[in-house]
């Protein structure tokens, strides 16, 4: 079996020796090969089109330079186009406000939200010195608080309580005036999520936003989610204005497609991938070295 692009495209490199240029024919046999290995990769199709549209562009009449064989030169246009499309660049988290700087995690129940609020309050905790506070306003799942609460004191940061009898909106009012009062740098709002899109729901996280005004609105998606998180990505994006993607479970052994598409519906770049359950399995995103994961 292939196990990488390079594998899959050289029977078809074998038929081209000699060819100083990449022909409309050579890139169309080859394109077939990309697309199956994004499809593999659970990119979404609508996704794996558009892309196999802008590499095609890219790859038609590309001179077949030095010593690199015509599938290299393709892989090489399809990588760089990969990881340009997933970003490029490293961006952290956004602090620019007057403090408390608030963030707002938004995803589906089992994404991984609780615990990268966690790992997020160690990460700016440790990596940008701030005090960290954080709040549940999941009040339909008193688990998911007392789950917070214990994730957020592995991680060194304090925790805000609430209760399942609470409203949201009253929830992030009374952790934002607790945080300004005690001179918090960071508020972590860890939000509910259901098992699937939920109109309820999606009202209950746009007010939450108009209250708190965050400086970062995340959308935490598992990378093990495949085709469904263009689905998934385009009921948050329409719902809230996005402005970063974490992808959880890269430890997983898919092959993380939904990277790309999760990047391409919602525009918002990935800032953080999610390598294992422990409360330091958080790197910041690297498009580069995660190309290469997806075409295998
Ligand atoms: P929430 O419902 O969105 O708050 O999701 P949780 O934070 O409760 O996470 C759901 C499950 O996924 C838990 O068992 C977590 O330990 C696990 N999880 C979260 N992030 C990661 C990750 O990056 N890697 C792995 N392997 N598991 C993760």
């Amino acid at each position: 079996m292939a196990t990488t692009l390079t594998d899959r495209l050289s029977h078809l490199v074998k038929t081209m020796r000699g060819q100083a240029r990449i022909t409309e024919t050579n890139v169309q046999d080859m394109l077939r090969e990309v697309r199956m290995a994004l499809l593999e990769a659970d990119v979404a199709l609508p996704v794996v089109r558009d892309f196999i549209a802008r590499v095609k562009e890219k790859a038609l009449g590309q001179e077949v330079v030095g010593s690199l064989n015509p599938g290299q030169v393709l892989v090489s246009v399809v990588h760089k186009e990969l990881a340009a499309t997933m970003g490029e660049g490293i961006s952290d988290i956004n602090l620019a406000a007057q403090p408390p700087a608030i963030i707002l995690m938004a995803g589906l129940q089992g994404a991984g939200k609780t615990t990268t609020t966690a790992k997020l309050a160690k990460h700016l905790i440790e990596k940008r010195k701030k005090k960290v506070l954080t709040v549940s306003a999941d009040v339909y799942r008193p688990a998911a608080i007392e789950q917070l609460k214990t994730v957020t004191k592995q991680a060194g940061a304090e925790w805000f309580p609430s209760e399942p009898n609470q409203k949201p909106k009253d929830i992030a009012l009374a952790a934002l005036d607790w945080a300004r009062r005690h001179y918090f740098d960071v508020l972590l709002v860890d939000t509910a999520g259901r098992l699937a899109i939920d109109e309820a729901l999606m009202a209950e996280i746009r007010e939450l936003h108009a209250t708190l005004n965050p400086v970062e609105t995340l959308f935490v998606v598992d990378a093990m989610q495949g085709q469904d998180a263009i689905n998934t990505a385009k009921a948050f994006k329409e719902a809230l204005p996005l402005t970063g993607i974490v992808l959880t479970k890269l430890d997983g052994d898919s092959r993380g497609g939904a990277a790309l598409s999760v990047r391409q519906i919602t525009g918002a770049p990935i800032k953080f991938a999610g390598v294992s359950e422990k409360i330091d399995g958080l790197e910041v995103f690297d498009a580069e070295r995660h190309a290469g994961r997806v075409l295998g």
